[in-house]
C-alpha cells in the first residue's frame, strides 16, 4: 500500500511568498506542516521521505482555460483535437484545470465535459469546468446556466462565451447581461465562482460590450473575465484599463505574433504599468485549436494549444531573472481567488497538497497532486488508462 504520509525535506518554499528552506509534511492529500526543524515522526507511521535537496517548491499551477475534451473542428470533422491526457497536465506542473468548450459546442457538449472533468478528478488531478461555449444560448446540461452551476459539482461558471469574433453568436448587451446575471446568482447560491469567462476575438469592438455591461448593470466586475486579451496589443491595453474597474483578465500562453504579446511579454508590461498584482491570470488554451484566419475569415493555418505553454511562460520569465515570488501569483494564487478555490493556489497548512519542484534549469522535476506523486526525479510516474506510457 502506498503511504498517505509524505515528508518533503529541504525544499526552498515559495508559497508564493519566499519562505526559505523548509520541511513539508503531507498527510492524506493536505499539507499539514511547514517547519524549519525536521519533524520527529514515529517509524511505525510509514512516512515516505523525499529529499528536495534545496530545490524550489511551489504550488501546483492552475490552468483556468483548457479544452480537456479536445477542441477544434474548425476545418471540418477531421480537425477535432483529441481529449487532453492526464500526463500532459502533470508533466507541465498543472494540478488544477478548468475545462471548457469553444467553437464546437454542438458535437461536444456539457455532458461529455463534466464526465471528462470527473475522469481527471478520479485520476488525482483537480478538474472543474464551465457550462456553455462560444454561443448563445449557452449549451447546458440541466437546461439553464443557473441549474448547471448550482446542481453539477464540477461546473463553476459559464464560458468561453465568444465576443468580438466572427465565430461568436454576435451576442447583444442584453444577452450578455442575462447570462452574467445567471452565473452571478448561481455563484451566490452555490458558493462557486459564478463567472462568465469571455473569449475575446480579434474584432475591433474589443471589450466595448463588457464596458457597457459594467456601466449599465449592477453585476460585479469580477463576474466578467475576458481571456486571450494579449492577442492584440490594443486589446491588452483595453484589458488593463478594465482591471482598474475590478475585472480579472486572463492572458493566453499561445505563440505570439506581431499583433499581440506573448504571455511573458504581457506579464512584464503588466508589472511595468504597476497594475493590481492580484488581477491577472495566465492559462494555456491546451487542447484548443489555434487557427489563423485572413480578413475574410478564411483559414490560413492550424495548430493546437499545449498545456506546457503555461510552464514555458513561467520558465521564460525566470530565465530573464524575474523573481519567482513576484510572477507565481499569475500562475496559481490569482486564479484560485477568482475561481473561489480556497484550498488551491498556495502552499499553506490545511490546503491541498498540490506541489511542484523546479530544478536549477527551471524544469519541472517533481509534481504532487492531491498528495500523490505524478512526476518525481524528472520521470513521469502516472498516466491515464489509455495513454501510451512508452
Ligand atoms: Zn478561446
Amino acid at each position: 500500500m502506498t503511504s498517505q504520509l509524505h515528508l518533503i525535506l529541504n525544499a526552498d518554499v515559495y508559497s508564493p511568498a519566499h519562505l526559505g528552506v523548509r520541511h513539508v509534511l503531507v498527510a492524506a492529500a493536505k499539507v499539514v506542516s511547514i517547519t524549519e526543524q525536521v519533524p520527529a515522526l514515529d517509524a511505525a507511521l510509514n512516512v515516505a521521505v523525499f529529499d528536495a535537496e534545496g530545490k524550489r517548491l511551489l504550488p501546483g499551477l492552475i490552468d483556468g482555460h483548457a479544452h480537456i475534451t479536445g477542441g477544434g473542428g474548425e476545418t471540418g470533422p477531421a480537425s477535432r483535437v483529441p481529449p487532453v491526457p492526464l500526463s500532459q497536465f502533470t508533466a507541465a506542473g498543472v494540478t488544477t484545470v478548468v475545462g471548457l468548450l469553444g467553437t464546437d459546442d454542438l458535437t461536444r457538449n456539457t455532458e461529455t465535459l463534466v464526465t471528462q472533468a470527473r475522469g481527471l478528478n478520479a485520476q488525482g488531478l483537480t478538474a472543474y469546468c464551465y457550462c456553455g461555449g462560444y454561443h448563445v444560448p449557452p449549451v447546458t446540461l440541466t437546461g439553464s446556466v443557473r441549474g448547471d452551476i448550482v446542481f453539477i459539482d464540477p461546473v463553476i461558471g459559464v464560458g468561453e462565451l465568444a465576443i468580438s469574433d466572427h465565430r461568436s453568436s454576435q451576442p447583444t448587451l442584453n444577452e450578455l447581461l442575462r447570462i452574467a446575471s445567471d452565473a452571478h446568482v448561481a455563484g451566490l447560491m452555490s458558493g462557486k465562482a459564478g463567472i462568465v469567462h469571455l473569449h475575446m476575438g480579434d474584432g475591433k469592438r474589443g471589450l466595448q460590450l463588457v464596458r457597457a455591461a459594467l456601466e449599465e448593470s449592477e453585476i460585479p466586475p469580477r463576474v466578467f473575465n475576458p481571456t486571450h486579451v494579449n492577442r492584440q496589443r490594443w486589446l491588452f491595453d483595453e484589458a488593463c484599463e478594465l482591471v482598474q474597474h475590478g475585472c480579472y483578465i486572463d492572458v493566453t500562453a499561445f505563440p505570439a505574433d506581431a499583433q499581440g504579446w506573448s504571455a511573458a511579454e504581457s506579464i512584464k508590461l503588466y508589472l511595468q504599468r504597476e497594475l493590481p498584482a492580484d488581477k491577472l491570470t495566465v492559462s494555456s488554451d491546451g487542447g484548443g485549436c489555434l487557427p489563423t484566419f485572413d480578413a475574410n475569415g478564411e483559414l490560413l493555418a492550424m495548430d493546437f494549444g499545449r498545456t506546457s505553454a503555461l510552464t514555458e511562460a513561467l520558465q521564460e520569465l525566470l530565465a530573464e531573472g524575474l523573481p519567482l515570488e513576484q510572477i507565481l501569483p499569475f500562475f496559481c494564487s490569482n486564479a484560485a481567488r477568482l475561481l473561489k478555490l480556497e484550498c488551491k493556489g498556495q502552499i499553506a497548512e490545511g490546503l491541498d497538497a498540490d506541489l511542484v519542484i523546479l530544478d536549477a534549469q527551471h524544469a519541472v522535476s517533481a509534481v504532487m497532486a492531491m498528495g500523490e506523486w505524478h512526476v518525481r526525479d524528472n520521470k513521469q510516474l502516472r498516466y491515464d488508462l489509455f495513454e501510451d506510457s512508452r
